[in-house]
Protein backbone atom coordinates (compact mmCIF):
# COMPACT_ATOMS: atom_id res chain seq x y z
CA UNK A 1 0.00 0.00 0.00
CA UNK A 2 0.99 3.40 -0.04
CA UNK A 3 1.30 5.58 3.45
CA UNK A 4 2.63 8.84 3.68
CA UNK A 5 4.41 8.47 0.29
CA UNK A 6 5.81 4.93 1.17
CA UNK A 7 4.95 1.61 -0.45
CA UNK A 8 4.02 -0.56 3.36
CA UNK A 9 2.96 -3.72 4.24
CA UNK A 10 -0.49 -4.27 5.94
CA UNK A 11 -0.43 -3.98 9.94
CA UNK A 12 -2.80 -7.12 9.65
CA UNK A 13 0.50 -9.09 8.18
CA UNK A 14 -2.22 -10.85 5.67
CA UNK A 15 -2.04 -10.72 2.10
CA UNK A 16 -4.85 -11.47 -0.42
CA UNK A 17 -4.61 -13.22 -3.76
CA UNK A 18 -5.48 -11.24 -6.72
CA UNK A 19 -7.26 -13.36 -9.72
CA UNK A 20 -7.23 -13.15 -13.31
CA UNK A 21 -11.11 -13.47 -14.01
CA UNK A 22 -10.39 -14.80 -17.62
CA UNK A 23 -8.85 -18.03 -15.95
CA UNK A 24 -9.35 -18.05 -12.62
CA UNK A 25 -5.68 -18.25 -11.68
CA UNK A 26 -3.68 -15.74 -8.84
CA UNK A 27 -1.75 -13.46 -10.42
CA UNK A 28 -0.36 -11.88 -6.92
CA UNK A 29 -0.72 -11.03 -3.75
CA UNK A 30 -1.35 -7.21 -1.92
CA UNK A 31 -1.77 -5.91 1.41
CA UNK A 32 -4.87 -6.94 2.85
CA UNK A 33 -5.47 -3.45 5.05
CA UNK A 34 -7.04 -3.40 8.44
CA UNK A 35 -8.37 0.16 10.67
CA UNK A 36 -5.33 0.67 11.60
CA UNK A 37 -3.67 0.98 8.05
CA UNK A 38 -6.53 3.28 7.88
CA UNK A 39 -5.72 5.22 10.50
CA UNK A 40 -2.09 5.61 9.66
CA UNK A 41 -3.34 6.87 5.60
CA UNK A 42 -5.73 8.87 7.47
CA UNK A 43 -3.40 10.80 10.05
CA UNK A 44 -0.69 10.89 6.64
CA UNK A 45 -3.70 12.82 4.76
CA UNK A 46 -4.29 15.09 7.66
CA UNK A 47 -0.50 15.98 8.64
CA UNK A 48 0.27 16.77 4.89
CA UNK A 49 -3.35 18.99 5.01
CA UNK A 50 -2.68 20.82 7.97
CA UNK A 51 0.87 21.74 7.01
CA UNK A 52 -0.23 22.99 3.21
CA UNK A 53 2.44 20.74 1.56
CA UNK A 54 -0.08 20.67 -1.42
CA UNK A 55 -3.32 22.66 -0.38
CA UNK A 56 -1.11 25.82 -0.31
CA UNK A 57 0.74 25.13 -3.38
CA UNK A 58 0.33 27.48 -5.99
CA UNK A 59 -2.74 26.93 -8.55
CA UNK A 60 0.06 26.86 -11.02
CA UNK A 61 2.25 24.14 -9.58
CA UNK A 62 -0.47 21.89 -8.75
CA UNK A 63 -2.12 22.55 -12.27
CA UNK A 64 1.78 21.36 -13.86
CA UNK A 65 1.96 18.51 -10.97
CA UNK A 66 -1.39 17.09 -11.95
CA UNK A 67 -0.83 17.45 -15.73
CA UNK A 68 2.29 15.77 -15.50
CA UNK A 69 0.34 12.73 -13.79
CA UNK A 70 -1.26 12.53 -16.62
CA UNK A 71 1.93 12.25 -19.13
CA UNK A 72 3.49 9.59 -16.54
CA UNK A 73 0.08 7.84 -17.13
CA UNK A 74 -0.51 8.06 -20.56
CA UNK A 75 4.12 7.09 -21.13
CA UNK A 76 2.98 3.89 -18.83
CA UNK A 77 -0.60 2.95 -20.61
CA UNK A 78 0.60 -0.13 -22.25
CA UNK A 79 1.48 -1.39 -18.86
CA UNK A 80 -1.67 0.36 -16.81
CA UNK A 81 -4.19 -1.45 -19.80
CA UNK A 82 -2.42 -4.78 -19.38
CA UNK A 83 -3.07 -4.40 -15.34
CA UNK A 84 -6.23 -3.52 -15.92
CA UNK A 85 -7.05 -6.76 -18.37
CA UNK A 86 -5.28 -9.16 -15.89
CA UNK A 87 -7.41 -7.64 -13.14
CA UNK A 88 -10.38 -6.88 -14.25
CA UNK A 89 -11.03 -9.16 -17.47
CA UNK A 90 -12.48 -6.44 -20.13
CA UNK A 91 -10.92 -6.31 -23.59
CA UNK A 92 -7.81 -4.80 -23.33
CA UNK A 93 -8.77 -2.18 -26.35
CA UNK A 94 -11.75 -0.99 -24.10
CA UNK A 95 -9.08 -0.89 -21.06
CA UNK A 96 -7.21 1.23 -23.48
CA UNK A 97 -9.94 3.53 -24.27
CA UNK A 98 -10.80 3.87 -21.11
CA UNK A 99 -7.65 5.29 -19.65
CA UNK A 100 -7.33 7.52 -22.65
CA UNK A 101 -10.33 9.07 -21.48
CA UNK A 102 -9.91 9.59 -17.48
CA UNK A 103 -6.35 10.87 -18.70
CA UNK A 104 -8.42 13.83 -20.78
CA UNK A 105 -10.51 14.13 -17.41
CA UNK A 106 -7.36 14.53 -15.27
CA UNK A 107 -6.08 17.11 -17.77
CA UNK A 108 -9.32 18.98 -17.36
CA UNK A 109 -9.55 18.76 -14.09
CA UNK A 110 -5.55 19.92 -13.86
CA UNK A 111 -6.52 23.01 -15.52
CA UNK A 112 -9.38 23.79 -13.50
CA UNK A 113 -6.80 24.55 -10.18
CA UNK A 114 -6.72 27.95 -11.87
CA UNK A 115 -10.39 28.42 -12.89
CA UNK A 116 -12.35 27.49 -9.41
CA UNK A 117 -12.24 30.99 -7.07
CA UNK A 118 -14.99 32.77 -5.09
CA UNK A 119 -17.02 36.21 -6.52
CA UNK A 120 -17.36 39.56 -4.89
CA UNK A 121 -20.71 40.89 -3.94
CA UNK A 122 -22.30 44.18 -3.77
CA UNK A 123 -24.06 43.47 -1.02
CA UNK A 124 -27.34 45.07 -0.21
CA UNK A 125 -29.40 46.15 3.23
CA UNK A 126 -26.62 47.13 5.48
CA UNK A 127 -26.17 50.45 6.65
CA UNK A 128 -22.55 50.63 5.88
CA UNK A 129 -20.20 50.22 2.84
CA UNK A 130 -19.15 46.66 2.47
CA UNK A 131 -16.00 44.87 0.04
CA UNK A 132 -17.72 41.07 0.20
CA UNK A 133 -16.69 37.77 -1.21
CA UNK A 134 -16.93 34.20 -1.37
CA UNK A 135 -13.34 31.80 -1.30
CA UNK A 136 -13.48 28.04 -2.07
CA UNK A 137 -11.71 25.95 0.11
CA UNK A 138 -10.77 22.39 -0.12
CA UNK A 139 -13.01 20.47 2.09
CA UNK A 140 -9.91 18.60 3.79
CA UNK A 141 -9.53 14.58 3.80
CA UNK A 142 -11.25 13.34 1.42
CA UNK A 143 -11.91 9.00 1.11
CA UNK A 144 -12.26 8.16 -2.64
CA UNK A 145 -13.67 4.26 -2.49
CA UNK A 146 -14.01 3.12 -6.26
CA UNK A 147 -15.49 -0.57 -7.44
CA UNK A 148 -13.51 -2.80 -9.95
CA UNK A 149 -15.27 -2.52 -12.82
CA UNK A 150 -13.63 0.34 -14.64
CA UNK A 151 -10.93 0.42 -11.82
CA UNK A 152 -8.12 3.02 -13.16
CA UNK A 153 -10.48 5.38 -14.40
CA UNK A 154 -13.20 5.36 -11.71
CA UNK A 155 -9.87 6.63 -9.73
CA UNK A 156 -8.89 8.74 -11.78
CA UNK A 157 -12.39 10.74 -11.89
CA UNK A 158 -11.89 11.12 -8.26
CA UNK A 159 -8.49 12.23 -7.84
CA UNK A 160 -8.68 14.43 -10.59
CA UNK A 161 -11.47 17.09 -8.46
CA UNK A 162 -9.97 15.91 -5.64
CA UNK A 163 -6.26 16.76 -5.86
CA UNK A 164 -7.20 20.42 -7.98
CA UNK A 165 -9.43 21.58 -5.00
CA UNK A 166 -6.49 21.03 -2.42
CA UNK A 167 -7.53 17.35 -0.88
CA UNK A 168 -5.52 15.51 0.45
CA UNK A 169 -6.96 12.00 0.13
CA UNK A 170 -6.94 8.30 0.64
CA UNK A 171 -7.74 6.02 -2.36
CA UNK A 172 -9.53 2.68 -1.55
CA UNK A 173 -9.64 0.38 -4.86
CA UNK A 174 -11.86 -2.48 -4.68
CA UNK A 175 -10.55 -5.69 -3.37
CA UNK A 176 -10.79 -7.36 -6.68
CA UNK A 177 -9.18 -5.01 -8.91
CA UNK A 178 -6.01 -3.15 -6.71
CA UNK A 179 -3.73 -3.27 -9.42
CA UNK A 180 -3.92 -0.14 -10.97
CA UNK A 181 -4.23 2.16 -8.24
CA UNK A 182 -0.83 0.84 -6.40
CA UNK A 183 0.71 1.80 -9.51
CA UNK A 184 -1.03 5.45 -10.04
CA UNK A 185 0.51 6.16 -6.49
CA UNK A 186 3.69 5.63 -7.25
CA UNK A 187 3.38 7.75 -10.44
CA UNK A 188 1.72 10.71 -8.62
CA UNK A 189 4.54 10.61 -5.78
CA UNK A 190 7.11 10.25 -9.52
CA UNK A 191 4.38 13.44 -10.60
CA UNK A 192 5.66 15.45 -7.40
CA UNK A 193 2.55 14.94 -5.73
CA UNK A 194 4.01 15.10 -1.94
CA UNK A 195 4.10 12.39 -0.04
CA UNK A 196 0.89 12.09 2.18
CA UNK A 197 -1.42 13.75 -0.23
CA UNK A 198 -2.49 10.57 -2.09
CA UNK A 199 -2.22 7.58 0.30
CA UNK A 200 -3.89 4.18 -1.27
CA UNK A 201 -5.09 1.20 1.35
CA UNK A 202 -6.18 -1.71 0.03
CA UNK A 203 -8.49 -4.26 1.54
CA UNK A 204 -12.03 -5.35 1.96
CA UNK A 205 -14.97 -2.89 1.36
CA UNK A 206 -16.30 -3.82 4.98
CA UNK A 207 -12.77 -3.27 6.89
CA UNK A 208 -11.04 -1.11 4.76
CA UNK A 209 -13.75 1.06 3.56
CA UNK A 210 -16.26 1.01 6.35
CA UNK A 211 -12.68 2.32 8.75
CA UNK A 212 -12.59 5.02 6.22
CA UNK A 213 -16.76 5.50 6.54
CA UNK A 214 -16.43 5.86 10.22
CA UNK A 215 -12.94 7.50 10.60
CA UNK A 216 -13.41 10.96 12.79
CA UNK A 217 -10.58 12.90 10.77
CA UNK A 218 -11.85 12.20 7.16
CA UNK A 219 -14.19 15.06 5.67
CA UNK A 220 -15.45 13.57 2.60
CA UNK A 221 -16.56 10.13 0.71
CA UNK A 222 -16.56 9.96 -2.71
CA UNK A 223 -18.11 6.90 -3.34
CA UNK A 224 -18.40 4.75 -6.72
CA UNK A 225 -20.47 1.26 -6.28
CA UNK A 226 -23.56 -0.31 -5.00
CA UNK A 227 -26.70 1.21 -4.04
CA UNK A 228 -26.70 -0.91 -1.01
CA UNK A 229 -23.07 -0.07 0.31
CA UNK A 230 -24.17 3.53 -0.75
CA UNK A 231 -27.14 3.52 1.25
CA UNK A 232 -24.82 1.99 4.71
CA UNK A 233 -22.05 5.02 4.06
CA UNK A 234 -25.29 7.26 4.67
CA UNK A 235 -25.18 6.10 8.35
CA UNK A 236 -21.97 5.69 8.73
CA UNK A 237 -20.94 9.33 7.78
CA UNK A 238 -23.18 10.88 10.05
CA UNK A 239 -20.90 10.70 13.06
CA UNK A 240 -18.76 13.42 11.83
CA UNK A 241 -21.35 14.72 9.16
CA UNK A 242 -18.84 14.01 6.20
CA UNK A 243 -19.82 15.47 2.77
CA UNK A 244 -21.19 12.51 0.44
CA UNK A 245 -20.53 11.96 -3.20
CA UNK A 246 -22.11 8.58 -4.16
CA UNK A 247 -22.37 7.38 -7.64
CA UNK A 248 -24.29 4.14 -7.28
CA UNK A 249 -26.40 1.55 -9.38
CA UNK A 250 -28.70 1.47 -12.67
CA UNK A 251 -31.04 -0.01 -14.38
CA UNK A 252 -31.28 2.39 -17.18
CA UNK A 253 -33.24 1.74 -20.51
CA UNK A 254 -33.34 2.38 -24.13
CA UNK A 255 -35.87 3.37 -25.94
CA UNK A 256 -36.27 2.43 -30.24
CA UNK A 257 -38.83 4.72 -32.12
CA UNK A 258 -40.06 3.13 -35.11
CA UNK A 259 -38.53 5.76 -37.01
CA UNK A 260 -35.01 5.15 -35.88
CA UNK A 261 -31.76 4.31 -37.88
CA UNK A 262 -31.78 0.48 -36.97
CA UNK A 263 -28.28 0.48 -38.52
CA UNK A 264 -26.70 2.44 -35.60
CA UNK A 265 -29.80 1.34 -33.06
CA UNK A 266 -29.41 -2.63 -32.96
CA UNK A 267 -25.52 -2.18 -32.89
CA UNK A 268 -25.59 0.49 -29.89
CA UNK A 269 -28.53 -0.82 -27.99
CA UNK A 270 -26.46 -3.99 -28.17
CA UNK A 271 -23.34 -2.58 -27.03
CA UNK A 272 -24.99 -0.81 -24.59
CA UNK A 273 -25.70 -3.66 -21.96
CA UNK A 274 -22.58 -6.18 -23.71
CA UNK A 275 -20.07 -3.75 -23.48
CA UNK A 276 -17.79 -4.90 -20.50
CA UNK A 277 -19.86 -7.79 -20.01
CA UNK A 278 -22.76 -5.47 -19.01
CA UNK A 279 -20.63 -4.25 -15.98
CA UNK A 280 -21.46 -0.75 -16.19
CA UNK A 281 -23.12 1.71 -13.77
CA UNK A 282 -25.22 3.26 -17.00
CA UNK A 283 -25.79 -0.27 -18.55
CA UNK A 284 -28.93 -0.51 -20.70
CA UNK A 285 -30.13 -3.38 -19.41
CA UNK A 286 -34.26 -2.80 -19.95
CA UNK A 287 -34.95 -2.23 -24.07
CA UNK A 288 -37.93 -0.79 -25.22
CA UNK A 289 -38.78 -0.87 -28.94
CA UNK A 290 -41.64 0.64 -30.83
CA UNK A 291 -44.37 -2.23 -31.88
CA UNK A 292 -43.72 -1.49 -35.70
CA UNK A 293 -39.71 -2.84 -35.31
CA UNK A 294 -39.97 -4.65 -32.33
CA UNK A 295 -39.05 -7.87 -33.97
CA UNK A 296 -36.65 -6.91 -36.53
CA UNK A 297 -34.76 -4.73 -33.68
CA UNK A 298 -35.03 -8.17 -31.55
CA UNK A 299 -33.87 -10.40 -33.96
CA UNK A 300 -30.83 -8.04 -34.95
CA UNK A 301 -29.79 -7.67 -30.84
CA UNK A 302 -30.28 -11.32 -30.52
CA UNK A 303 -28.06 -12.23 -33.60
CA UNK A 304 -25.13 -9.53 -32.42
CA UNK A 305 -25.80 -11.23 -29.13
CA UNK A 306 -24.99 -14.65 -30.82
CA UNK A 307 -22.30 -13.82 -32.42
CA UNK A 308 -20.50 -12.23 -29.65
CA UNK A 309 -16.47 -13.37 -29.67
CA UNK A 310 -16.31 -14.28 -26.02
CA UNK A 311 -12.53 -14.70 -24.66
CA UNK A 312 -9.52 -13.38 -22.26
CA UNK A 313 -9.11 -9.53 -22.84
CA UNK A 314 -5.57 -10.02 -24.01
CA UNK A 315 -6.90 -11.88 -27.59
CA UNK A 316 -7.42 -9.20 -30.11
CA UNK A 317 -10.69 -10.48 -31.23
CA UNK A 318 -12.42 -10.66 -27.95
CA UNK A 319 -15.46 -8.76 -27.71
CA UNK A 320 -17.05 -9.95 -24.54
CA UNK A 321 -14.58 -10.74 -21.16
CA UNK A 322 -15.68 -12.69 -18.13
CA UNK A 323 -17.39 -11.22 -15.63
CA UNK A 324 -15.16 -10.01 -12.34
CA UNK A 325 -15.10 -13.19 -9.94
CA UNK A 326 -17.22 -16.51 -9.61
CA UNK A 327 -19.33 -14.77 -7.30
CA UNK A 328 -20.47 -12.39 -9.91
CA UNK A 329 -21.18 -15.17 -12.48
CA UNK A 330 -23.15 -16.66 -10.11
CA UNK A 331 -25.37 -14.03 -9.41
CA UNK A 332 -25.71 -13.28 -13.04
CA UNK A 333 -27.23 -16.22 -13.85
CA UNK A 334 -29.69 -16.55 -10.60
CA UNK A 335 -30.80 -13.65 -12.41
CA UNK A 336 -31.54 -15.74 -15.63
CA UNK A 337 -32.45 -18.43 -13.48
CA UNK A 338 -34.99 -15.56 -12.65
CA UNK A 339 -36.17 -14.24 -15.47
CA UNK A 340 -37.12 -17.35 -16.94
CA UNK A 341 -39.29 -18.89 -13.44
CA UNK A 342 -40.95 -15.23 -13.79
CA UNK A 343 -42.29 -16.41 -17.33
CA UNK A 344 -39.83 -14.37 -19.55
CA UNK A 345 -38.59 -15.80 -23.17
CA UNK A 346 -35.01 -16.25 -23.49
CA UNK A 347 -34.26 -15.17 -27.28
CA UNK A 348 -30.36 -15.56 -27.11
CA UNK A 349 -27.78 -17.13 -24.31
CA UNK A 350 -28.22 -17.85 -21.01
CA UNK A 351 -25.85 -20.23 -20.11
CA UNK A 352 -22.94 -19.44 -18.61
CA UNK A 353 -19.74 -20.88 -20.35
CA UNK A 354 -18.17 -24.45 -19.61
CA UNK A 355 -14.28 -23.63 -19.31
CA UNK A 356 -12.25 -21.55 -16.60
CA UNK A 357 -12.74 -17.82 -15.69
CA UNK A 358 -16.34 -16.52 -15.37
CA UNK A 359 -17.91 -16.23 -18.55
CA UNK A 360 -22.04 -15.47 -19.41
CA UNK A 361 -23.28 -15.34 -22.26
CA UNK A 362 -25.03 -12.41 -23.75
CA UNK A 363 -28.42 -13.40 -22.60
CA UNK A 364 -31.75 -11.73 -24.46
CA UNK A 365 -35.37 -11.91 -22.95
CA UNK A 366 -38.41 -10.98 -24.32
CA UNK A 367 -42.03 -11.59 -23.22
CA UNK A 368 -41.05 -8.99 -20.14
CA UNK A 369 -43.03 -7.08 -18.18
CA UNK A 370 -41.22 -3.88 -15.87
CA UNK A 371 -42.14 -5.45 -12.52
CA UNK A 372 -40.40 -8.65 -13.03
CA UNK A 373 -37.63 -9.11 -10.41
CA UNK A 374 -34.64 -9.26 -13.12
CA UNK A 375 -36.31 -6.06 -14.48
CA UNK A 376 -36.27 -3.91 -11.54
CA UNK A 377 -32.87 -4.82 -10.20
CA UNK A 378 -29.12 -4.20 -11.36
CA UNK A 379 -28.01 -7.86 -12.59
CA UNK A 380 -24.16 -5.88 -13.24
CA UNK A 381 -24.01 -8.62 -16.44
CA UNK A 382 -24.81 -9.65 -19.78
CA UNK A 383 -28.56 -9.55 -19.69
CA UNK A 384 -31.51 -7.74 -21.69
CA UNK A 385 -34.76 -7.67 -20.99
CA UNK A 386 -37.15 -6.05 -24.02
CA UNK A 387 -40.38 -5.30 -24.61
CA UNK A 388 -42.58 -3.53 -26.93
CA UNK A 389 -44.34 -0.18 -26.50
CA UNK A 390 -46.70 1.76 -28.78
CA UNK A 391 -45.61 5.51 -28.47
CA UNK A 392 -44.13 8.27 -26.33
CA UNK A 393 -47.21 8.30 -24.41
CA UNK A 394 -45.94 4.86 -22.62
CA UNK A 395 -42.12 6.40 -22.20
CA UNK A 396 -42.88 8.03 -19.05
CA UNK A 397 -44.39 4.98 -16.91
CA UNK A 398 -41.83 2.71 -18.04
CA UNK A 399 -38.78 4.74 -18.00
CA UNK A 400 -39.37 5.32 -14.44
CA UNK A 401 -40.48 2.33 -13.37
CA UNK A 402 -37.07 1.57 -11.58
CA UNK A 403 -35.94 3.06 -8.36
CA UNK A 404 -32.93 4.12 -10.47
CA UNK A 405 -31.93 7.28 -12.46
CA UNK A 406 -28.72 7.36 -14.19
CA UNK A 407 -28.65 6.45 -17.95
CA UNK A 408 -31.17 6.65 -20.51
CA UNK A 409 -31.27 5.77 -24.59
CA UNK A 410 -32.83 7.33 -27.18
CA UNK A 411 -32.94 6.06 -30.93
CA UNK A 412 -35.45 8.28 -33.19
CA UNK A 413 -34.71 10.42 -36.58
CA UNK A 414 -37.26 13.21 -34.77
CA UNK A 415 -35.61 16.08 -33.16
CA UNK A 416 -38.95 16.79 -31.21
CA UNK A 417 -39.04 13.15 -30.23
CA UNK A 418 -35.71 12.93 -28.92
CA UNK A 419 -36.01 16.34 -26.97
CA UNK A 420 -39.50 15.40 -25.63
CA UNK A 421 -38.05 11.69 -24.57
CA UNK A 422 -34.95 13.29 -22.86
CA UNK A 423 -37.53 15.47 -21.22
CA UNK A 424 -39.85 12.65 -19.70
CA UNK A 425 -36.98 10.11 -18.20
CA UNK A 426 -35.48 11.10 -14.38
CA UNK A 427 -32.31 10.10 -15.12
CA UNK A 428 -28.92 12.06 -14.51
CA UNK A 429 -27.66 11.07 -18.22
CA UNK A 430 -29.49 11.05 -21.74
CA UNK A 431 -28.15 9.69 -24.81
CA UNK A 432 -29.87 10.27 -28.33
CA UNK A 433 -29.03 7.77 -31.25
CA UNK A 434 -25.52 6.42 -29.77
CA UNK A 435 -25.46 5.53 -25.87
CA UNK A 436 -22.68 5.88 -22.73
CA UNK A 437 -19.94 7.31 -22.00
CA UNK A 438 -19.46 10.95 -20.25
CA UNK A 439 -17.40 13.95 -20.85
CA UNK A 440 -15.65 15.81 -18.23
CA UNK A 441 -17.16 19.36 -18.82
CA UNK A 442 -20.53 17.93 -18.31
CA UNK A 443 -21.81 16.69 -14.62
CA UNK A 444 -22.23 12.81 -14.92
CA UNK A 445 -24.44 11.68 -11.68
CA UNK A 446 -28.10 9.70 -11.29
CA UNK A 447 -31.38 10.78 -10.19
CA UNK A 448 -33.15 8.57 -7.19
CA UNK A 449 -31.43 5.67 -6.13
CA UNK A 450 -28.52 6.13 -8.38
CA UNK A 451 -26.69 8.43 -6.10
CA UNK A 452 -26.04 12.37 -4.96
CA UNK A 453 -24.09 14.93 -6.13
CA UNK A 454 -22.22 14.89 -9.52
CA UNK A 455 -18.53 14.37 -10.73
CA UNK A 456 -17.65 15.93 -14.00
CA UNK A 457 -17.62 20.04 -14.91
CA UNK A 458 -17.19 21.86 -12.05
CA UNK A 459 -19.81 20.20 -10.04
CA UNK A 460 -17.23 17.81 -9.67
CA UNK A 461 -14.74 20.29 -8.36
CA UNK A 462 -17.04 21.94 -6.09
CA UNK A 463 -18.10 18.29 -4.70
CA UNK A 464 -14.54 18.66 -3.25
CA UNK A 465 -14.79 22.49 -1.55
CA UNK A 466 -16.24 24.33 0.91
CA UNK A 467 -17.35 28.12 0.31
CA UNK A 468 -16.94 30.76 2.48
CA UNK A 469 -18.45 34.25 2.49
CA UNK A 470 -16.06 37.17 3.91
CA UNK A 471 -17.21 39.89 5.01
CA UNK A 472 -15.48 43.48 5.72
CA UNK A 473 -16.55 46.79 6.53
CA UNK A 474 -14.98 49.74 4.96
P1 LIG B 1 -19.62 -2.33 -4.01
O1 LIG B 1 -20.55 -1.31 -3.48
O2 LIG B 1 -19.68 -3.70 -3.48
O3 LIG B 1 -18.10 -1.87 -3.81
C1 LIG B 1 -17.63 -0.62 -4.25
C2 LIG B 1 -16.47 -0.20 -3.38
O4 LIG B 1 -16.96 -0.03 -2.05
C3 LIG B 1 -15.35 -1.23 -3.30
O5 LIG B 1 -14.12 -0.56 -3.19
C4 LIG B 1 -15.67 -1.95 -2.01
O6 LIG B 1 -14.53 -2.54 -1.42
C5 LIG B 1 -16.21 -0.82 -1.16
N1 LIG B 1 -17.09 -1.25 -0.06
C6 LIG B 1 -17.78 -2.41 0.05
N2 LIG B 1 -18.43 -2.44 1.23
C7 LIG B 1 -18.17 -1.27 1.86
C8 LIG B 1 -18.56 -0.71 3.11
N3 LIG B 1 -19.37 -1.35 3.94
N4 LIG B 1 -18.11 0.52 3.41
C9 LIG B 1 -17.32 1.21 2.57
N5 LIG B 1 -16.89 0.71 1.39
C10 LIG B 1 -17.31 -0.51 1.03
O7 LIG B 1 -19.80 -2.29 -5.58
P2 LIG B 1 -19.07 -3.17 -6.63
O8 LIG B 1 -19.74 -4.49 -6.66
O9 LIG B 1 -17.59 -3.12 -6.43
O10 LIG B 1 -19.36 -2.35 -7.97
C11 LIG B 1 -20.49 -2.47 -8.69
C12 LIG B 1 -21.47 -1.37 -8.35
O11 LIG B 1 -20.89 -0.10 -8.61
C13 LIG B 1 -22.69 -1.43 -9.22
O12 LIG B 1 -23.84 -1.23 -8.44
C14 LIG B 1 -22.51 -0.28 -10.18
O13 LIG B 1 -23.69 0.23 -10.73
C15 LIG B 1 -21.81 0.71 -9.34
N6 LIG B 1 -21.10 1.70 -10.17
C16 LIG B 1 -21.60 2.98 -10.25
C17 LIG B 1 -20.98 3.91 -11.07
C18 LIG B 1 -21.50 5.32 -11.18
O14 LIG B 1 -20.75 6.20 -11.60
N7 LIG B 1 -22.74 5.60 -10.83
C19 LIG B 1 -19.84 3.57 -11.78
C20 LIG B 1 -19.35 2.26 -11.67
C21 LIG B 1 -20.00 1.34 -10.84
Amino acid sequence: MLIDGKSVTATTGKLRAVENPANGQVITQVAEGGADDVDLAVRAARASFDKGSWRKASAVHREKTLWRLAELLEENIDELATLEVMDNGMPASMARRAIERALDGLRYYAGMCTKVHGVTSDISGLRAEFHAYSLCEPIGVAALIVPWNSPLPAACNKIGPALAAGCSCVLKPAEQTPLTALRLGQLALEAGIPPGVLNVVTGEGAVVGAALADHPDVDKISFTGSTEVGKGLLHAAAGNMKRLTLELGGKSPVFIFDDADLKIAIPRAAAAIFSNSGQICYAGSRLFVQQGVYEEVLAGIAGVASNMRIGDGFDADTELGPLISEHQRDRVMSYIDSARSEGAELVAGGQRLDRNGYFVQPTVFSGTRVDMRFMREEIFGPVLGAMPFAGIDDVETLANATRFGLGAGIFTRSVSTAHRVARLIRTGNVWVNFYGGSDKSLPFGGYKESGWGREGGIEGIEAFMEKKAVYIRL
